[in-house]
């Protein structure tokens, strides 16, 4: 199984008019603070408010004629992709997604005319639900990343990057099952072999950095987040993205809790941006001190703004957060 250069200039193709080509915006407070240019990819403009329609729509695009609905285990966004794209095309789709996910984000679901099914404490259990509605009911599974026409999908952000900012040097990409950073490292290299790009987990849970340091897909115990949409395995069997980050990405980087909580609070107060604790791991690896100083024009993906409102509030506002057996001091922003 593979995905080519070609494959992603089809998936531009097969997504347009459906998912939106995303601005590429700069922040002047980031660059002034790392000394190079920053910007942000906005995939918080697309119409679910998230990335994972390119890839959605990209798979619904190519599913074979004849088939009577689609189904999907999803922390969320991929979730709402699918059932975005499914309605665009008038199939059904059945969503099925872990007790973890926030309410927020199950309303936007529904609110897309999906049908959602809540099962288990973990993206595995609710997988079982969806592999039931495959094999008893004839639904068409798609994955939220380990599918070559969602990772082609999401390497599309790959082309705007570059041919928006052909000097980029650095792309910080969002990381977890690995398609969105396993794509647009294809892309990005396949145009321009020398840039960076770097993955970034929260520290606890990390399934593709725990694999990638074990060799294979290994297994993680999914816990609470501000980077929910990180969470999850990437699967046991994993055929396609974890080879693709093996081989494309220069590095990993994970960043805390804490971390996450105040680059939420940087991208809302310096760039007036609402967005998940997921969208952020890109500027808190760049205040971490942990990645090494910028040498070129970098970027970031903001991936998603579907974020639950009232843990945003509380950190805008410089309240604890409690997160699972974790609570997190609160702390006002401070530039
Ligand atoms: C899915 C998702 C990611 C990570 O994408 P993968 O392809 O699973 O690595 C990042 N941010 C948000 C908001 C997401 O929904």
């Amino acid at each position: 199984m593979t995905v080519s250069l070609a494959d992603i200039l089809a998936a531009r193709r097969a997504i347009s008019g459906i998912a939106l080509r995303t601005p590429l915006v700069p922040s002047p407070f980031l660059t002034k603070t790392f000394g190079q240019e920053v910007l942000l990819k906005l995939e918080t403009t697309q119409p679910i408010g998230a990335f994972k329609l390119r890839g959605a729509v990209n798979a619904v695009a190519h599913l074979p004629e004849g088939v009577r609905g689609v189904t999907c285990c999803s922390t969320g966004n991929h979730g709402r992709g699918v059932a975005y794209a499914a309605r665009a095309k008038g199939l059904r789709a059945v969503i099925c997604m872990s007790e973890l996910v926030p309410k927020a984000k199950v309303e936007g679901i529904r609110a897309l005319g999906a049908e959602v099914r809540i099962v288990g404490r973990s993206q595995d259990e609710a997988e079982v639900e969806s592999d039931r509605l495959v094999a008893e009911e004839g639904l068409v599974p798609i994955s939220p990343f380990d599918d070559p026409d969602v990772v082609a999908g999401q390497g599309t952000i790959g082309l705007e990057l570059l041919e928006d900012r052909p000097d980029l040097h650095t792309l910080l990409l969002p990381l977890s099952g690995g398609g969105l950073a396993g794509g647009i490292a294809l892309a990005a290299k396949a145009i321009k072999p020398d840039i960076r790009c770097i993955g970034i987990s929260m520290d606890r849970g990390a399934a593709m950095y725990e694999s990638l340091k074990a060799g294979r897909p290994v297994e993680v115990t999914e816990v609470a987040s501000l980077a929910d949409s990180l969470g999850g395995g990437i699967g046991q069997d994993n055929k396609l993205t974890f080879r693709l980050c093996r081989d494309l990405l220069d590095e990993v980087v994970l960043v805390s809790e804490a971390e996450i909580y105040r680059a939420m609070q940087t991208l809302y107060y310096e760039d007036r941006l609402v967005a998940e604790g997921a969208c952020v791991v890109g500027i808190a690896a760049l205040q971490s001190g942990k990645l090494p100083p910028l040498e070129g024009p970098a970027a970031t993906v903001i991936t998603s703004r579907n974020v639950d409102m009232p843990t945003f509030t509380r950190i805008v506002t410089g309240q604890s957060v409690t997160l699972g057996d974790l609570t997190l001091e609160g702390s006002p922003y401070a530039a």
